[in-house]
């Protein structure tokens, strides 16, 4: 059952539920949560939580348990000028 969210603060867009993989930092580190519902505005992108998920977001990341581990490539950002 998906949480209704309400018209977007921002633009006034329908913010649908999705299932998505969250990038959270804490201490530091970045994390990627998967499976996380999130509310997301159509028009402008903006997400929104609910108390709960919240909640259980941070739970999630203070958790010990990794279910595995992926190397992310960073890059450098070039001005499209430097071109
Ligand atoms: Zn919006």
């Amino acid at each position: 059952m998906s949480h209704n969210y309400g018209d977007c603060y921002f633009c006034g867009g329908e913010v649908v539920e999705k299932i998505v993989e969250l990038e959270y930092r804490w201490k530091g580190r970045l994390y990627i949560i998967e499976g996380v519902p999130v509310g997301i505005c159509q028009q402008c992108g903006e997400k929104y939580f609910t108390a709960q998920v919240s909640e259980a977001i941070d739970r999630s990341v203070k958790a010990k348990e990794i279910k595995r581990t992926v190397s992310v490539p960073v890059k450098k950002y070039i001005p499209v000028e430097a071109i």
